[in-house]
C-alpha cells in the first residue's frame, strides 16, 4: 500500500535537524518513507490531501500512564491542602487493608483509553511507564486493537507506598513485588517485544527512585542491557521523594540514581524536576545537571503535571544549556502533547524571567527526535527516507490559528491535540478527521465515563479519611438544591 500526502508544509529531515518544505509531498509504502519533497508524480493507492495544514513527523510522549488515571482531576484541589501530598501517588496510596486491585476488565479499559487518547493528540509513539496489574494479554490485544507504538512492560518496585489511619504516608519493603516484578517484566518483554510489526516494544520500568532498592535498579541495568532495551525510571518528581532519598541515601537524587547506575544514554527518568538546587529544596549542593547530561540519559519533562502542583523545572532552557536531552511527555490528563509543546516553552520562559526563552523550535525538537533518542531510535520523530512511516496532519487553517505566518511557532503557540485531523502510524490511517478507523470512540468514551464513575463512587472506601470526591476536592460552584 503506498500513500500520498500532498499540499501543506511538510516538517522533513535535512539530515541534522527539521526542516520546512511549502507545498510538499511525503510518500509512504508499507510501514516506511519513501520520499519526503515536493515531487507528486509517483503514483500511490491513495492520496491525502493536505493543503493548509502542516505535516508533522508522528509525536513522541515519554509519559502515558495506561490507566484513567481518575486521581488526575482531583491533583489540584488535593495540593491545596496537604502539600506533601501533592502527587498522585501520595494522595491516592491508599490504607494498606483496604487495597483491592480493580477487575481486569476495569484496568483493560483504562488502558484502552489512555493509548487511545494519547494517539488521537498526535502521539504515534509512547512511553507507558505502567497503569493497573490487569491482564497482560490484554494489553497486548489493545495495542494491536488501536494501532499506536507502545514501550512498555509491566513495572516493579521492591517498596509499597499506603497512607496510615491519620493519612500520614509510609513506605513498606515487599520482598514479593521486586526481584519477581522485574522478571515477570523480562517475561513479557522475552515473548511481546517487537509484537504487531514491531509496534510493541519493550522497556523496564523500574517504578520510582524511592521505591526500588539500590540491587535492584542495579539488576535492572543489567537486564536491560541484555534484553536490548531501554529504561525508564520516575525520578524528581516530588518534594517527599527527594527528602526520602536525601534521609535514606543522604544525597540528592540524581548523585543516588548515578551511583546505581541506571543513568545512561538509553534511560529516560520521568520528570526530574525536583533536584538539589531546586527552589523548593534547601540543599545547596551538588552539581546534578552536569551528572545527567555526562550520563546522557533523558528528562521526561511533564511541564503540565507539575505545573499542576505548584512548581516547575527549573528550567527548560536550563537544563538544555547544560547539555540535557530533554523529551516531552503528559503523565496527567489530558494527555495532549500538542499543548504542552507551549507549556513547556511559557513555564520555562516564567522560571528565567525570558521572553525569548524555550524557543517553539527546541519544545518541537523534544516531542519529537528528543523522545525517539530516549528509546534509541533514529527511524521515529522525523520524517526521513527510510523512517518508519508515522505521521500526523494537522489543520492550522482554523481561527483558532488566523493566519499563521510559520506552522511551527504557530501550533507551538496556539496548538492544541484536538486540530489532529489524521494519524498514519506504520503507514496505516489509524486516525481521521480525529476520529479513530480501528474503534469505535462514542462507545469507548461511554465505557470511560461509566468506569470513571464507579471508582469516584469507591473513592471513600480506600481513602484514610473515607472522604468523598466532593470532600477531596470541592466543586467550583455549589450546586442548587431544588
Ligand atoms: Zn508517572
Amino acid at each position: 500500500m503506498k500513500i500520498r500526502i500532498d499540499g501543506g508544509v511538510v516538517v522533513g529531515w535535512s539530515g541534522t535537524s527539521h526542516e520546512l518544505v511549502p507545498n510538499g509531498s511525503v510518500l509512504l509504502e508499507g510501514d516506511k518513507i519513501l520520499a519526503v519533497g515536493t515531487d507528486r508524480s509517483p503514483a500511490a493507492d491513495r492520496v491525502i490531501d493536505a493543503s493548509g495544514k502542516i505535516v508533522c513527523p508522528g509525536f513522541v510522549n515519554l509519559h502515558v500512564h495506561s490507566q484513567l488515571n481518575i486521581g488526575d482531576y482531583l491533583l489540584p484541589d488535593v495540593t491545596k491542602k496537604d502539600y506533601l501530598a501533592a502527587n498522585w501517588f501520595v494522595f491516592g496510596a491508599p490504607l494498606k487493608e483496604k487495597v483491592t486491585p480493580p477487575p481486569a476488565p476495569a484496568v483493560a479499559l483504562g488502558r484502552k483509553y489512555a493509548l487511545y487518547s494519547a494517539l488521537r493528540n498526535g502521539a504515534t509513539t509512547v512511553l507507558d511507564p505502567g497503569g493497573g496489574p490487569g491482564d497482560l494479554d490484554d494489553y497486548v490485544n489493545i495495542v494491536g486493537q488501536l494501532g499506536g507504538r507502545v514501550f512498555f512492560s509491566p513495572p516493579y518496585r521492591s517498596s509499597d507506598i499506603f497512607t496510615d489511619a491519620q493519612g500520614r504516608h509510609y513506605y513498606e519493603e515487599r520482598e514479593d513485588r521486586g526481584r519477581p516484578g522485574l522478571k515477570r517484566a523480562v517475561e513479557f518483554i522475552k515473548k511481546h517485544h517487537g509484537a504487531h510489526n514491531g509496534r510493541l516494544q519493550g522497556i523496564l520500568n523500574p517504578a520510582q527512585a524511592e521505591t526500588c532498592e539500590p540491587s535492584l535498579l542495579k539488576e535492572s541495568v543489567a537486564a536491560a542491557k541484555e534484553l536490548d532495551v531501554p529504561i525508564h525510571i520516575h525520578a524528581g518528581g516530588n518534594f517527599r521523594e527527594f527528602l526520602q532519598i536525601l534521609n535514606t541515601y543522604r544525597k540528592p537524587v540524581v548523585e543516588y540514581l548515578a551511583e546505581t547506575g541506571i543513568l545512561g544514554p538509553r534511560t529516560t527518568i520521568g520528570h526530574m524536576a525536583i533536584r538539589g538546587g531546586h527552589s523548593r529544596v534547601d540543599y545547596p549542593r551538588g552539581n546534578e545537571l552536569k551528572l545527567l547530561a555526562e550520563s546522557g540519559a533523558t528528562v521526561g519533562h511533564c511541564p503540565y503535571k507539575c505545573a499542576k502542583m505548584g512548581f516547575a523545572m527549573e528550567s527548560f532552557d536550563q537544563y538544555l544549556a547544560a547539555g540535557v536531552r530533554v523529551g516531552l511527555g503528559t503523565d496527567s490528563y489530558p494527555l495532549d502533547i500538542v499543548a504542552e509543546m507551549r507549556y513547556a516553552s511559557l513555564i520555562s520562559r516564567l522560571v528565567d524571567k525570558n521572553a525569548a526563552g524555550a524557543r517553539p523550535a527546541d519544545v518541537f525538537n523534544a516531542a519529537t527526535v528528543a523522545g525517539a533518542q530516549a528509546l534509541g531510535r533514529k527511524d521515529l520523530g522525523r520524517l526521513a527516507v527510510g523512517a518508519k512511516a508515522d505521521l500526523v496532519v494537522i489543520n492550522l487553517r482554523t481561527t483558532r490559528y488566523g493566519p499563521a505566518r510559520d506552522p511551527i511557532n504557530a501550533l507551538v503557540e496556539y496548538g492544541s491535540g484536538a486540530d489532529v485531523e489524521t494519524v498514519i502510524v506504520d503507514g496505516e490511517v489509524v486516525v481521521e478527521n480525529g476520529r479513530s478507523t480501528r474503534i469505535d470512540e462514542a462507545e469507548l468514551f461511554a465505557q470511560a465515563e461509566a468506569g470513571t464513575k464507579r471508582a469516584w463512587d469507591n473513592w471513600p472506601g480506600r481513602d484514610w479519611s473515607s472522604r468523598s470526591v466532593e470532600q477531596i476536592i470541592p466543586p467550583a460552584f455549589p450546586t442548587r438544591q431544588s
